[in-house]
Protein backbone atom coordinates (compact mmCIF):
# COMPACT_ATOMS: atom_id res chain seq x y z
CA UNK A 1 0.00 0.00 0.00
CA UNK A 2 1.28 3.42 -0.99
CA UNK A 3 0.50 6.19 1.44
CA UNK A 4 0.35 8.70 -1.42
CA UNK A 5 -2.85 6.97 -2.54
CA UNK A 6 -4.26 6.07 0.84
CA UNK A 7 -6.86 7.88 2.87
CA UNK A 8 -5.47 8.66 6.32
CA UNK A 9 -7.00 11.91 7.53
CA UNK A 10 -4.79 12.54 10.56
CA UNK A 11 -5.60 15.37 12.95
CA UNK A 12 -3.21 17.72 14.73
CA UNK A 13 -5.43 18.25 17.77
CA UNK A 14 -7.27 15.95 20.13
CA UNK A 15 -11.01 16.06 19.50
CA UNK A 16 -12.80 17.98 22.24
CA UNK A 17 -15.09 15.11 23.26
CA UNK A 18 -12.34 12.49 23.59
CA UNK A 19 -11.54 11.61 27.21
CA UNK A 20 -9.36 8.53 26.91
CA UNK A 21 -6.18 7.97 24.94
CA UNK A 22 -7.55 5.33 22.59
CA UNK A 23 -10.38 7.62 21.52
CA UNK A 24 -8.03 10.56 20.98
CA UNK A 25 -5.51 8.48 19.07
CA UNK A 26 -8.02 6.61 16.91
CA UNK A 27 -9.39 9.97 15.83
CA UNK A 28 -6.03 11.68 15.41
CA UNK A 29 -4.52 8.77 13.50
CA UNK A 30 -7.42 8.96 11.05
CA UNK A 31 -8.78 5.51 11.91
CA UNK A 32 -12.35 6.37 12.89
CA UNK A 33 -14.81 9.20 12.46
CA UNK A 34 -17.89 9.87 14.53
CA UNK A 35 -21.22 9.88 12.73
CA UNK A 36 -23.27 10.60 15.82
CA UNK A 37 -23.12 9.74 19.52
CA UNK A 38 -21.66 6.22 19.92
CA UNK A 39 -21.77 5.50 16.19
CA UNK A 40 -18.59 5.56 14.12
CA UNK A 41 -17.30 5.17 10.60
CA UNK A 42 -14.30 2.88 10.44
CA UNK A 43 -11.75 4.39 8.07
CA UNK A 44 -9.22 2.32 6.11
CA UNK A 45 -6.49 2.17 8.78
CA UNK A 46 -8.95 1.50 11.59
CA UNK A 47 -10.83 -1.14 9.65
CA UNK A 48 -7.61 -2.99 8.86
CA UNK A 49 -6.91 -3.31 12.55
CA UNK A 50 -10.48 -4.39 13.33
CA UNK A 51 -10.34 -6.96 10.53
CA UNK A 52 -7.12 -8.40 11.91
CA UNK A 53 -8.71 -8.84 15.31
CA UNK A 54 -11.73 -10.46 13.65
CA UNK A 55 -9.49 -12.80 11.66
CA UNK A 56 -7.70 -14.07 14.76
CA UNK A 57 -10.98 -14.50 16.61
CA UNK A 58 -12.46 -16.34 13.63
CA UNK A 59 -9.48 -18.67 13.38
CA UNK A 60 -9.65 -19.55 17.07
CA UNK A 61 -13.40 -20.11 16.93
CA UNK A 62 -13.00 -22.39 13.92
CA UNK A 63 -10.17 -24.24 15.61
CA UNK A 64 -12.44 -24.85 18.61
CA UNK A 65 -15.05 -26.37 16.32
CA UNK A 66 -17.51 -23.48 16.23
CA UNK A 67 -19.17 -22.74 12.89
CA UNK A 68 -19.65 -19.31 11.43
CA UNK A 69 -23.13 -18.13 10.52
CA UNK A 70 -24.61 -14.72 9.97
CA UNK A 71 -27.88 -13.75 11.57
CA UNK A 72 -30.04 -10.74 10.75
CA UNK A 73 -29.55 -7.58 12.72
CA UNK A 74 -33.27 -6.75 12.69
CA UNK A 75 -35.17 -9.10 14.98
CA UNK A 76 -38.92 -9.56 15.39
CA UNK A 77 -40.34 -8.62 18.79
CA UNK A 78 -42.27 -11.92 19.04
CA UNK A 79 -39.09 -13.82 19.82
CA UNK A 80 -38.21 -11.38 22.57
CA UNK A 81 -41.69 -11.63 24.00
CA UNK A 82 -41.29 -15.40 24.00
CA UNK A 83 -38.02 -15.23 25.91
CA UNK A 84 -39.47 -12.68 28.31
CA UNK A 85 -36.88 -10.07 27.43
CA UNK A 86 -39.08 -7.65 25.46
CA UNK A 87 -40.11 -6.07 28.75
CA UNK A 88 -37.03 -6.91 30.75
CA UNK A 89 -34.28 -5.56 28.48
CA UNK A 90 -35.15 -1.91 28.93
CA UNK A 91 -34.01 1.07 26.94
CA UNK A 92 -30.77 -0.42 25.63
CA UNK A 93 -32.97 -2.28 23.16
CA UNK A 94 -33.67 -0.06 20.18
CA UNK A 95 -37.23 -0.83 19.10
CA UNK A 96 -38.59 -0.02 15.68
CA UNK A 97 -41.85 -0.60 13.84
CA UNK A 98 -42.26 -1.69 10.24
CA UNK A 99 -44.83 -0.26 7.82
CA UNK A 100 -47.47 -2.64 9.16
CA UNK A 101 -46.94 -1.45 12.69
CA UNK A 102 -45.22 -4.64 13.77
CA UNK A 103 -42.50 -4.40 16.41
CA UNK A 104 -38.85 -5.19 15.80
CA UNK A 105 -35.59 -4.43 17.51
CA UNK A 106 -31.99 -4.01 16.45
CA UNK A 107 -30.03 -6.95 17.81
CA UNK A 108 -28.00 -6.15 20.92
CA UNK A 109 -27.27 -9.89 21.18
CA UNK A 110 -28.73 -12.98 19.49
CA UNK A 111 -29.88 -15.56 22.04
CA UNK A 112 -33.46 -15.36 20.79
CA UNK A 113 -32.64 -15.62 17.09
CA UNK A 114 -30.16 -18.45 17.51
CA UNK A 115 -32.50 -20.42 19.77
CA UNK A 116 -35.26 -19.98 17.22
CA UNK A 117 -32.94 -21.10 14.43
CA UNK A 118 -31.67 -24.17 16.25
CA UNK A 119 -35.05 -25.32 17.56
CA UNK A 120 -36.32 -25.41 14.01
CA UNK A 121 -33.37 -27.41 12.70
CA UNK A 122 -32.11 -29.72 15.40
CA UNK A 123 -34.23 -32.47 16.86
CA UNK A 124 -31.96 -35.31 17.84
CA UNK A 125 -29.14 -35.86 20.31
CA UNK A 126 -27.15 -37.11 17.31
CA UNK A 127 -26.97 -33.56 15.99
CA UNK A 128 -25.56 -32.18 19.24
CA UNK A 129 -23.39 -30.48 20.31
CA UNK A 130 -23.27 -27.50 17.98
CA UNK A 131 -21.59 -24.18 18.47
CA UNK A 132 -22.51 -21.36 16.08
CA UNK A 133 -20.91 -17.95 15.94
CA UNK A 134 -20.97 -14.74 13.97
CA UNK A 135 -19.00 -11.52 13.77
CA UNK A 136 -21.36 -8.67 13.27
CA UNK A 137 -22.53 -5.19 14.20
CA UNK A 138 -24.60 -4.99 17.34
CA UNK A 139 -26.72 -2.12 18.49
CA UNK A 140 -27.23 -1.19 22.13
CA UNK A 141 -28.70 2.16 22.99
CA UNK A 142 -26.17 2.64 25.79
CA UNK A 143 -27.12 5.24 28.36
CA UNK A 144 -23.63 6.74 28.25
CA UNK A 145 -21.88 5.97 25.00
CA UNK A 146 -18.32 7.20 25.41
CA UNK A 147 -14.64 6.61 24.97
CA UNK A 148 -14.91 6.09 21.23
CA UNK A 149 -14.86 2.42 20.28
CA UNK A 150 -14.80 1.42 23.94
CA UNK A 151 -18.48 1.93 24.59
CA UNK A 152 -20.29 2.58 21.37
CA UNK A 153 -23.94 2.16 20.56
CA UNK A 154 -23.17 0.35 17.33
CA UNK A 155 -20.13 -1.90 17.68
CA UNK A 156 -18.69 -5.13 16.34
CA UNK A 157 -19.07 -8.25 18.39
CA UNK A 158 -18.27 -11.89 17.94
CA UNK A 159 -21.06 -13.85 19.56
CA UNK A 160 -21.13 -17.62 19.80
CA UNK A 161 -23.80 -19.95 21.17
CA UNK A 162 -23.34 -23.56 22.14
CA UNK A 163 -26.07 -26.20 22.37
CA UNK A 164 -25.48 -29.44 24.23
CA UNK A 165 -27.54 -32.39 25.25
CA UNK A 166 -26.60 -32.28 28.91
CA UNK A 167 -24.85 -30.32 31.65
CA UNK A 168 -21.63 -32.20 31.20
CA UNK A 169 -21.52 -31.39 27.50
CA UNK A 170 -22.36 -27.74 28.18
CA UNK A 171 -19.53 -27.50 30.66
CA UNK A 172 -17.13 -28.98 28.15
CA UNK A 173 -18.27 -26.46 25.54
CA UNK A 174 -17.81 -23.69 28.09
CA UNK A 175 -14.21 -24.57 28.84
CA UNK A 176 -13.42 -25.05 25.16
CA UNK A 177 -14.55 -21.48 24.54
CA UNK A 178 -12.61 -20.33 27.61
CA UNK A 179 -9.43 -21.81 26.12
CA UNK A 180 -10.20 -20.42 22.65
CA UNK A 181 -10.54 -16.96 24.19
CA UNK A 182 -7.20 -17.28 25.96
CA UNK A 183 -5.60 -18.31 22.68
CA UNK A 184 -7.20 -15.46 20.71
CA UNK A 185 -6.34 -12.72 23.21
CA UNK A 186 -2.76 -13.98 23.49
CA UNK A 187 -2.36 -13.95 19.72
CA UNK A 188 -3.78 -10.44 19.52
CA UNK A 189 -1.11 -9.34 21.98
CA UNK A 190 -3.26 -8.18 24.89
CA UNK A 191 -2.25 -8.34 28.54
CA UNK A 192 -5.41 -9.82 29.98
CA UNK A 193 -6.84 -11.78 32.85
CA UNK A 194 -9.91 -14.00 32.96
CA UNK A 195 -11.89 -13.16 36.09
CA UNK A 196 -14.89 -14.74 37.73
CA UNK A 197 -18.11 -12.91 36.98
CA UNK A 198 -21.65 -13.15 38.22
CA UNK A 199 -23.49 -16.05 36.65
CA UNK A 200 -26.85 -15.00 38.07
CA UNK A 201 -29.44 -17.68 38.43
CA UNK A 202 -27.24 -20.33 36.78
CA UNK A 203 -24.78 -20.25 39.66
CA UNK A 204 -21.52 -22.11 39.81
CA UNK A 205 -18.22 -21.20 38.26
CA UNK A 206 -19.57 -20.63 34.76
CA UNK A 207 -19.20 -17.00 33.96
CA UNK A 208 -15.86 -15.40 33.25
CA UNK A 209 -15.02 -12.00 31.92
CA UNK A 210 -11.78 -11.46 30.07
CA UNK A 211 -10.31 -8.22 31.27
CA UNK A 212 -7.64 -6.15 29.59
CA UNK A 213 -5.67 -4.52 32.36
CA UNK A 214 -5.66 -0.75 31.88
CA UNK A 215 -6.09 2.22 34.20
CA UNK A 216 -8.88 3.65 32.08
CA UNK A 217 -10.99 0.51 32.45
CA UNK A 218 -14.54 1.00 33.66
CA UNK A 219 -14.51 -2.23 35.67
CA UNK A 220 -12.67 -2.92 38.89
CA UNK A 221 -11.23 -6.34 39.48
CA UNK A 222 -10.01 -7.91 42.68
CA UNK A 223 -6.97 -10.09 42.11
CA UNK A 224 -4.84 -12.06 44.49
CA UNK A 225 -1.19 -11.09 44.74
CA UNK A 226 -0.26 -14.72 45.38
CA UNK A 227 -2.65 -17.09 43.65
CA UNK A 228 -4.57 -17.08 40.35
CA UNK A 229 -7.75 -15.66 41.87
CA UNK A 230 -9.35 -12.78 40.02
CA UNK A 231 -12.95 -11.62 40.11
CA UNK A 232 -15.15 -8.79 39.07
CA UNK A 233 -16.00 -6.76 42.20
CA UNK A 234 -19.65 -7.70 41.94
CA UNK A 235 -18.73 -11.37 42.04
CA UNK A 236 -15.75 -11.41 44.45
CA UNK A 237 -16.64 -13.47 47.45
CA UNK A 238 -15.86 -12.35 50.98
CA UNK A 239 -15.27 -15.31 53.22
CA UNK A 240 -17.28 -15.74 56.41
CA UNK A 241 -15.39 -14.96 59.62
CA UNK A 242 -16.76 -18.15 61.10
CA UNK A 243 -14.01 -18.89 63.59
CA UNK A 244 -14.30 -15.60 65.39
CA UNK A 245 -18.08 -15.33 65.61
CA UNK A 246 -19.23 -14.22 69.03
CA UNK A 247 -22.57 -15.70 69.89
CA UNK A 248 -22.49 -14.91 73.62
CA UNK A 249 -24.65 -11.83 74.16
CA UNK A 250 -25.20 -12.36 77.88
CA UNK A 251 -23.21 -9.22 78.61
CA UNK A 252 -25.11 -7.04 76.13
CA UNK A 253 -27.06 -4.40 78.07
CA UNK A 254 -30.78 -4.07 77.48
CA UNK A 255 -32.01 -2.22 74.40
CA UNK A 256 -31.84 1.50 74.85
CA UNK A 257 -33.61 4.14 72.74
CA UNK A 258 -31.52 7.22 72.07
CA UNK A 259 -32.63 10.43 70.45
CA UNK A 260 -30.78 11.22 67.22
CA UNK A 261 -32.53 14.35 65.99
CA UNK A 262 -32.13 14.78 62.23
CA UNK A 263 -29.30 12.23 62.10
CA UNK A 264 -30.16 9.88 59.25
CA UNK A 265 -27.00 8.91 57.44
CA UNK A 266 -24.35 6.65 58.92
CA UNK A 267 -21.99 9.60 59.27
CA UNK A 268 -24.58 11.81 60.93
CA UNK A 269 -25.61 9.14 63.44
CA UNK A 270 -22.02 8.22 64.23
CA UNK A 271 -21.03 11.85 64.70
CA UNK A 272 -24.00 12.43 66.96
CA UNK A 273 -23.41 9.35 69.09
CA UNK A 274 -19.64 9.63 68.83
CA UNK A 275 -19.13 6.06 67.60
CA UNK A 276 -17.26 4.47 64.70
CA UNK A 277 -19.33 3.45 61.62
CA UNK A 278 -18.16 -0.11 62.22
CA UNK A 279 -20.26 -0.17 65.41
CA UNK A 280 -23.46 0.56 63.55
CA UNK A 281 -25.66 -1.65 61.40
CA UNK A 282 -26.99 -0.11 58.20
CA UNK A 283 -30.52 -1.33 57.53
CA UNK A 284 -31.48 -1.32 53.87
CA UNK A 285 -35.09 -1.75 52.97
CA UNK A 286 -35.50 -3.10 49.44
CA UNK A 287 -38.24 -4.27 47.15
CA UNK A 288 -38.01 -7.48 45.12
CA UNK A 289 -39.67 -7.41 41.70
CA UNK A 290 -41.73 -4.43 42.75
CA UNK A 291 -43.51 -6.45 45.43
CA UNK A 292 -41.91 -8.16 48.39
CA UNK A 293 -39.96 -6.00 50.83
CA UNK A 294 -36.71 -7.43 52.25
CA UNK A 295 -34.22 -6.16 54.79
CA UNK A 296 -30.47 -6.27 54.22
CA UNK A 297 -28.16 -5.56 57.13
CA UNK A 298 -24.53 -4.59 56.71
CA UNK A 299 -21.94 -2.85 58.83
CA UNK A 300 -22.06 0.95 58.70
CA UNK A 301 -18.75 1.26 56.90
CA UNK A 302 -19.51 -1.37 54.23
CA UNK A 303 -21.23 -1.31 50.88
CA UNK A 304 -24.06 -3.63 49.93
CA UNK A 305 -23.40 -5.82 46.89
CA UNK A 306 -26.83 -5.93 45.29
CA UNK A 307 -25.95 -8.82 43.00
CA UNK A 308 -25.06 -10.99 45.97
CA UNK A 309 -28.31 -9.97 47.59
CA UNK A 310 -30.29 -10.68 44.43
CA UNK A 311 -28.74 -14.13 44.08
CA UNK A 312 -29.67 -14.83 47.68
CA UNK A 313 -33.18 -13.43 47.61
CA UNK A 314 -34.14 -14.62 44.13
CA UNK A 315 -36.23 -12.54 41.75
CA UNK A 316 -35.17 -10.40 38.86
CA UNK A 317 -34.94 -6.89 40.09
CA UNK A 318 -34.16 -5.42 43.44
CA UNK A 319 -34.63 -1.75 44.12
CA UNK A 320 -34.47 0.47 47.15
CA UNK A 321 -37.85 0.95 48.80
CA UNK A 322 -39.31 4.37 48.15
CA UNK A 323 -40.18 6.87 50.85
CA UNK A 324 -43.81 5.81 51.09
CA UNK A 325 -42.99 2.16 51.56
CA UNK A 326 -40.39 3.00 54.21
CA UNK A 327 -42.93 5.07 56.11
CA UNK A 328 -45.52 2.38 55.70
CA UNK A 329 -43.38 -0.43 57.04
CA UNK A 330 -41.30 1.32 59.68
CA UNK A 331 -43.72 4.00 60.73
CA UNK A 332 -40.82 6.45 60.50
CA UNK A 333 -39.28 8.69 57.88
CA UNK A 334 -36.32 7.48 55.82
CA UNK A 335 -33.13 7.18 57.86
CA UNK A 336 -34.40 5.46 60.99
CA UNK A 337 -35.18 1.90 59.85
CA UNK A 338 -33.82 -0.91 61.98
CA UNK A 339 -34.17 -4.69 62.28
CA UNK A 340 -35.65 -4.82 65.79
CA UNK A 341 -39.28 -6.00 65.39
CA UNK A 342 -39.20 -5.21 61.63
CA UNK A 343 -37.16 -8.36 60.95
CA UNK A 344 -39.94 -10.43 62.44
CA UNK A 345 -42.31 -9.50 59.61
CA UNK A 346 -39.94 -9.17 56.69
CA UNK A 347 -37.35 -11.54 55.22
CA UNK A 348 -34.05 -10.34 56.67
CA UNK A 349 -30.54 -11.05 55.46
CA UNK A 350 -27.47 -10.05 57.45
CA UNK A 351 -23.92 -9.85 56.22
CA UNK A 352 -22.01 -12.66 57.84
CA UNK A 353 -19.47 -10.41 59.55
CA UNK A 354 -22.29 -9.07 61.74
CA UNK A 355 -21.86 -12.23 63.81
CA UNK A 356 -18.61 -10.78 65.11
CA UNK A 357 -20.34 -8.47 67.57
CA UNK A 358 -23.56 -8.43 69.53
CA UNK A 359 -23.83 -4.89 70.74
CA UNK A 360 -24.85 -2.68 67.81
CA UNK A 361 -26.45 0.66 67.07
CA UNK A 362 -29.38 0.50 64.64
CA UNK A 363 -32.38 2.60 63.65
CA UNK A 364 -35.39 2.29 65.96
CA UNK A 365 -38.21 2.62 63.36
CA UNK A 366 -39.17 5.86 64.99
CA UNK A 367 -38.45 9.40 63.87
CA UNK A 368 -35.21 10.86 65.23
CA UNK A 369 -34.45 7.72 67.22
CA UNK A 370 -31.88 4.89 67.23
CA UNK A 371 -31.29 1.89 69.46
CA UNK A 372 -28.10 1.12 71.31
CA UNK A 373 -27.16 -2.39 72.46
CA UNK A 374 -28.89 -4.33 69.73
CA UNK A 375 -28.08 -8.05 69.71
CA UNK A 376 -29.16 -9.65 66.46
CA UNK A 377 -29.67 -12.96 68.22
CA UNK A 378 -31.74 -11.55 71.07
CA UNK A 379 -33.66 -8.74 69.41
CA UNK A 380 -34.12 -9.75 65.78
CA UNK A 381 -35.07 -12.63 63.55
CA UNK A 382 -32.44 -13.08 60.89
CA UNK A 383 -33.40 -15.42 58.07
CA UNK A 384 -29.84 -15.85 56.93
CA UNK A 385 -26.31 -14.68 57.57
CA UNK A 386 -24.53 -14.55 54.24
CA UNK A 387 -21.95 -12.79 52.12
CA UNK A 388 -23.66 -9.53 51.22
CA UNK A 389 -21.09 -6.83 50.91
CA UNK A 390 -18.69 -5.55 48.28
CA UNK A 391 -15.16 -6.84 48.82
CA UNK A 392 -12.57 -4.26 49.92
CA UNK A 393 -8.89 -4.09 49.14
CA UNK A 394 -8.06 -4.81 52.79
CA UNK A 395 -9.99 -8.09 52.67
CA UNK A 396 -8.06 -11.26 52.12
CA UNK A 397 -8.19 -13.51 49.08
CA UNK A 398 -11.32 -15.69 49.27
CA UNK A 399 -9.33 -18.58 47.82
CA UNK A 400 -5.95 -18.55 49.53
CA UNK A 401 -6.32 -15.97 52.31
CA UNK A 402 -3.40 -13.82 51.18
CA UNK A 403 -3.38 -10.14 50.16
CA UNK A 404 -5.47 -8.93 47.24
CA UNK A 405 -5.27 -5.82 45.09
CA UNK A 406 -7.73 -3.84 43.00
CA UNK A 407 -6.96 -3.04 39.38
CA UNK A 408 -8.91 -1.48 36.57
CA UNK A 409 -9.93 -3.54 33.59
CA UNK A 410 -11.71 -3.33 30.25
CA UNK A 411 -14.04 -6.23 29.52
CA UNK A 412 -13.17 -7.57 26.08
CA UNK A 413 -14.85 -10.95 26.33
CA UNK A 414 -17.44 -12.83 28.31
CA UNK A 415 -18.16 -16.55 28.48
CA UNK A 416 -21.39 -17.58 30.11
CA UNK A 417 -23.26 -20.78 30.73
CA UNK A 418 -26.93 -20.15 30.05
CA UNK A 419 -28.21 -23.58 31.00
CA UNK A 420 -31.80 -24.06 29.85
CA UNK A 421 -32.93 -20.47 30.44
CA UNK A 422 -33.73 -19.83 26.76
CA UNK A 423 -34.39 -23.38 25.62
CA UNK A 424 -37.14 -23.72 28.24
CA UNK A 425 -38.74 -20.36 27.54
CA UNK A 426 -38.56 -20.90 23.77
CA UNK A 427 -39.06 -24.64 23.79
CA UNK A 428 -35.84 -25.72 22.11
CA UNK A 429 -35.90 -29.46 22.62
CA UNK A 430 -34.40 -32.65 21.20
CA UNK A 431 -34.95 -36.36 21.57
CA UNK A 432 -32.31 -38.08 23.68
CA UNK A 433 -30.93 -41.62 23.30
CA UNK A 434 -34.10 -43.01 24.91
CA UNK A 435 -36.50 -41.04 22.78
CA UNK A 436 -37.21 -38.65 25.63
CA UNK A 437 -37.79 -34.94 24.96
CA UNK A 438 -35.22 -32.72 26.63
CA UNK A 439 -34.22 -29.07 26.65
CA UNK A 440 -30.92 -28.14 25.07
CA UNK A 441 -28.30 -26.80 27.47
CA UNK A 442 -26.84 -23.57 26.17
CA UNK A 443 -23.85 -21.31 26.57
CA UNK A 444 -23.13 -17.87 25.09
CA UNK A 445 -19.79 -16.29 24.41
CA UNK A 446 -19.08 -12.70 23.36
CA UNK A 447 -15.99 -10.82 22.25
CA UNK A 448 -15.90 -7.08 21.72
CA UNK A 449 -14.02 -6.95 18.43
CA UNK A 450 -14.04 -3.17 17.96
CA UNK A 451 -13.49 -2.60 21.69
CA UNK A 452 -10.34 -4.72 21.48
CA UNK A 453 -8.70 -2.25 19.11
CA UNK A 454 -9.36 0.55 21.62
CA UNK A 455 -8.14 -1.64 24.50
CA UNK A 456 -4.92 -2.50 22.71
CA UNK A 457 -4.24 1.22 22.30
CA UNK A 458 -5.05 1.89 25.97
CA UNK A 459 -2.41 -0.66 26.87
CA UNK A 460 0.12 0.42 24.27
CA UNK A 461 0.72 4.07 23.51
CA UNK A 462 3.02 6.95 24.35
CA UNK A 463 2.92 10.71 23.94
CA UNK A 464 3.57 10.33 20.21
CA UNK A 465 0.78 7.93 19.39
CA UNK A 466 -0.36 4.33 19.18
CA UNK A 467 2.02 1.40 19.57
CA UNK A 468 0.21 -1.46 17.89
CA UNK A 469 0.90 -5.08 18.75
CA UNK A 470 2.22 -6.46 15.43
CA UNK A 471 -0.63 -8.94 14.98
CA UNK A 472 -3.30 -6.24 14.82
CA UNK A 473 -1.42 -3.20 13.52
CA UNK A 474 -3.07 -1.66 10.44
CA UNK A 475 0.29 -2.35 8.79
CA UNK A 476 3.06 -4.23 10.44
CA UNK A 477 5.87 -2.32 8.73
CA UNK A 478 6.22 1.14 7.28
CA UNK A 479 8.92 2.04 4.79
CA UNK A 480 9.60 5.72 5.01
CA UNK A 481 11.31 7.01 1.95
CA UNK A 482 13.34 10.20 2.32
CA UNK A 483 14.01 10.28 -1.41
CA UNK A 484 13.14 13.90 -2.06
CA UNK A 485 14.36 14.37 -5.61
CA UNK A 486 16.79 11.44 -5.39
CA UNK A 487 15.35 8.88 -7.82
CA UNK A 488 17.85 6.19 -6.78
CA UNK A 489 16.48 6.27 -3.23
CA UNK A 490 12.89 6.17 -4.49
CA UNK A 491 13.69 3.19 -6.70
CA UNK A 492 15.39 1.31 -3.89
CA UNK A 493 12.55 2.04 -1.44
CA UNK A 494 10.09 0.76 -4.02
CA UNK A 495 12.13 -2.39 -4.49
CA UNK A 496 12.28 -3.08 -0.74
CA UNK A 497 8.56 -2.44 -0.47
CA UNK A 498 7.90 -5.06 -3.12
CA UNK A 499 10.22 -7.55 -1.48
CA UNK A 500 8.51 -7.22 1.90
CA UNK A 501 5.07 -7.43 0.32
CA UNK A 502 6.16 -10.64 -1.44
CA UNK A 503 6.90 -12.14 1.97
CA UNK A 504 3.20 -11.74 2.75
CA UNK A 505 3.92 -9.07 5.35
CA UNK A 506 1.58 -6.06 5.56
CA UNK A 507 3.74 -3.17 4.54
CA UNK A 508 2.91 0.44 4.03
CA UNK A 509 5.12 2.57 1.81
CA UNK A 510 5.35 6.24 2.64
CA UNK A 511 6.15 7.55 -0.82
CA UNK A 512 4.60 10.97 -0.23
CA UNK A 513 6.35 14.19 -0.96
CA UNK A 514 6.21 15.30 2.66
CA UNK A 515 8.94 16.58 4.93
CA UNK A 516 10.76 13.81 6.86
CA UNK A 517 9.52 15.25 10.17
CA UNK A 518 5.91 14.93 9.07
CA UNK A 519 6.43 11.35 7.93
CA UNK A 520 8.15 10.33 11.17
CA UNK A 521 5.47 11.93 13.32
CA UNK A 522 2.69 10.24 11.37
CA UNK A 523 4.36 6.85 11.50
CA UNK A 524 4.66 7.22 15.27
CA UNK A 525 1.06 8.41 15.56
CA UNK A 526 -0.38 5.48 13.61
CA UNK A 527 1.92 3.16 15.49
CA UNK A 528 3.30 0.68 12.97
CA UNK A 529 5.41 -1.62 15.15
CA UNK A 530 8.30 -1.56 12.65
CA UNK A 531 9.66 1.41 10.80
CA UNK A 532 12.26 1.32 8.02
CA UNK A 533 13.79 4.61 6.92
CA UNK A 534 15.72 4.95 3.67
CA UNK A 535 17.64 8.09 2.74
CA UNK A 536 20.45 9.06 0.40
CA UNK A 537 23.16 8.51 2.99
CA UNK A 538 21.89 5.07 3.90
CA UNK A 539 21.72 4.03 0.29
CA UNK A 540 25.31 5.14 -0.20
CA UNK A 541 26.39 3.13 2.84
CA UNK A 542 24.30 0.14 1.87
CA UNK A 543 21.98 0.25 4.89
CA UNK A 544 18.41 1.06 5.84
CA UNK A 545 17.60 2.41 9.29
CA UNK A 546 15.17 0.58 11.58
CA UNK A 547 13.05 1.74 14.47
CA UNK A 548 11.21 -0.44 16.94
CA UNK A 549 8.12 1.63 17.76
CA UNK A 550 7.66 -0.07 21.15
CA UNK A 551 11.12 0.53 22.58
CA UNK A 552 12.17 3.39 20.33
CA UNK A 553 15.35 1.40 19.66
CA UNK A 554 17.05 2.28 16.38
CA UNK A 555 19.31 0.10 14.29
CA UNK A 556 20.12 -0.72 10.70
CA UNK A 557 19.75 -3.56 8.23
CA UNK A 558 22.07 -4.23 5.29
CA UNK A 559 20.62 -3.66 1.82
CA UNK A 560 22.53 -6.71 0.62
CA UNK A 561 20.72 -9.76 1.84
CA UNK A 562 17.91 -7.49 2.94
CA UNK A 563 15.17 -10.11 3.04
CA UNK A 564 17.09 -12.36 5.37
CA UNK A 565 18.07 -9.51 7.69
CA UNK A 566 14.54 -8.13 7.68
CA UNK A 567 13.03 -11.53 8.47
CA UNK A 568 15.35 -11.92 11.45
CA UNK A 569 14.55 -8.41 12.72
CA UNK A 570 10.84 -9.03 12.35
CA UNK A 571 11.12 -12.21 14.37
CA UNK A 572 12.96 -10.29 17.07
CA UNK A 573 10.23 -7.62 17.22
CA UNK A 574 7.49 -10.22 17.61
CA UNK A 575 9.47 -11.93 20.33
CA UNK A 576 9.78 -8.64 22.20
CA UNK A 577 5.98 -8.59 22.21
CA UNK A 578 6.07 -12.07 23.71
CA UNK A 579 4.74 -13.60 20.51
CA UNK A 580 6.08 -16.00 17.97
CA UNK A 581 5.48 -15.75 14.26
P1 LIG B 1 -20.32 -3.98 29.54
O1 LIG B 1 -20.44 -4.43 30.96
O2 LIG B 1 -18.99 -3.39 29.21
O3 LIG B 1 -21.48 -3.13 29.10
P2 LIG B 1 -21.65 -6.34 28.68
O4 LIG B 1 -21.57 -7.17 29.88
O5 LIG B 1 -22.89 -5.60 28.38
O6 LIG B 1 -20.41 -5.31 28.67
P3 LIG B 1 -21.73 -8.58 26.85
O7 LIG B 1 -23.20 -8.50 26.70
O8 LIG B 1 -21.14 -9.70 27.58
O9 LIG B 1 -21.18 -7.19 27.41
O10 LIG B 1 -21.09 -8.44 25.38
C1 LIG B 1 -19.94 -9.15 24.96
C2 LIG B 1 -18.78 -8.22 24.68
O11 LIG B 1 -19.14 -7.16 23.81
C3 LIG B 1 -18.26 -7.51 25.92
O12 LIG B 1 -17.36 -8.33 26.61
C4 LIG B 1 -17.59 -6.29 25.33
O13 LIG B 1 -16.25 -6.59 24.97
C5 LIG B 1 -18.38 -5.99 24.10
N1 LIG B 1 -19.29 -4.85 24.30
C6 LIG B 1 -20.40 -4.81 25.06
N2 LIG B 1 -20.99 -3.61 25.02
C7 LIG B 1 -20.21 -2.85 24.20
C8 LIG B 1 -20.29 -1.51 23.73
N3 LIG B 1 -21.27 -0.72 24.11
N4 LIG B 1 -19.31 -1.05 22.88
C9 LIG B 1 -18.31 -1.87 22.49
N5 LIG B 1 -18.18 -3.14 22.90
C10 LIG B 1 -19.11 -3.63 23.73
MG1 LIG C 1 -23.40 -3.60 28.59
Amino acid sequence: MRLSRYYVPTLKEDPADAEVMSHKLLMRAGMIRKLTSGIYNYLPMGLRSINKVAKIVREEMDRAGAMEVSMPMVQPADLWVESGRWDYYGKELLRVKDRHGRDYCLGPTHEEVITDLVRGEIGSYKQLPVNLYQIQNKFRDEIRPRFGLMRGREFIMKDAYSFDKDEEGAEKSYWEMFEAYKAAFSRIGLRFKPVQADSGAIGGDFSHEFMVLADTGEDTIASCKSCEFGANLEKAKVNAPEDSCNSDDSATPALEEVGTPDARTVDEVCAYLNIEPSKLIKTLLLKVDGKEPVLALIRGDRELNDIKLRNLVGGNEIEMADEDLVKDLTGAPVGFAGPVTLSKNIRTFADHELCLDNDWVTGANKADTHYRHVSLARDCEIDKFADLRVIEETDSCPECGKEIEFTKGIEVGHVFKLGTKYSEKMDATFLDENGKTKHMVMGCYGIGVSRIVASAIEQNHDENGCIFPPAIAPFEVAIISLAGKDQAVADKAEELYNEIAKLGVDVCYDDRKERPGVKFAEADLIGYPMQLVLGGKGLKNGIIETKDRKTGEKGELPLDNFVEAFTAWRKEIWEKWGMSL
